[in-house]
């Protein structure tokens, strides 16, 4: 048995020094912006409990749920501090972009449908492929998950059949036969670089087994700034907000 866990291995090595040598992840901290070097206080934890969890950073004024470290449940936030449905159509609208800029997927082809709504079971055609989109954070584990939404609910097998039924749907409206695909985008919100892996098929996928389609900048879209960009002034206080103690009159 090798020694190290499955997708971690030489092959992971290899890819990391192909593609992110040396890769800067930012600053270490309690806060998720990865330019952020605040470190949260007892007080902080207090605060946060009085309104559900709910948290805004006082450097860079990123909110965020603190309630999955307070109560100890299930942990649902991905590791930038987002919801795994934030996370997903941050991921999308990257992808979105970056077909834009390429007239397509590069490897793929072009961008011809878009689901509606987040909730549809395929997200997009490109090419002749149905196209599950995921999205991970760069520093988490290595591996893009189907049906790894807890909130889409059902199981594993129904949320399957759900897509490729919805792939034959969307395969007569566009009058071609696809085949399934997941594009995996990694996100590095330190340096805003998006990565794309495919592969065909509806199953989970490792990055090392994946082909790399591109990168790209997703600047525009990286909901993280710099604490120094952020002007403390542009935003009420926390105490302005919910405190009902300084009605001016
Ligand atoms: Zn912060």
């Amino acid at each position: 048995m090798p020694d190290y866990p499955l997708g971690l291995g030489p092959k992971w090595e290899e890819l990391k020094q192909n593609l992110w040598p040396n890769e800067d992840q930012g600053v270490d901290s309690d806060c998720p912006n990865p330019h952020c070097d605040y470190m949260l206080t007892d007080q902080d934890m207090y605060d946060a409990e009085e309104f559900g969890g709910h948290f805004t950073c006082p450097n860079c004024r990123w909110t965020y749920d603190l309630s999955p470290y307070m109560y100890q449940e299930v942990r649902q936030q991905t590791r930038a501090g987002m919801t795994p449905k934030e996370m997903g159509q941050l991921g999308e609208s990257v992808v979105r972009d970056f077909a834009d800029e390429n007239n397509g997927i590069p490897g793929l082809g072009e961008l011809r449908w878009e689901a509606p709504d987040y909730n549809d079971p395929i997200d997009a055609v490109v090419g002749d492929f149905a196209i599950e989109i995921k999205s991970l954070h760069s520093e988490s584990y290595p591996r893009f998950k189907i049906a790894a939404d807890p909130t889409t609910g059902g199981n594993r097998s129904d949320v399957i059949k759900q897509k490729i039924d919805r792939m034959n749907e969307l395969g007569m409206h566009l009058g071609s036969q696809l085949a399934p695909g997941v594009l995996g985008v990694r996100l590095n919100f330190f340096t805003s670089r998006a990565d794309f892996f495919f592969s065909s098929g509806f199953k989970d996928a490792r990055m090392t087994a994946m082909e790399h389609l591109g990168t790209s900048d997703f600047s525009k879209l990286n909901p993280f700034k710099k604490p120094e960009e952020v002007s403390a002034l542009s935003l009420p206080t926390q105490g302005e907000t919910y405190g009902d103690e300084d009605i001016p009159f």
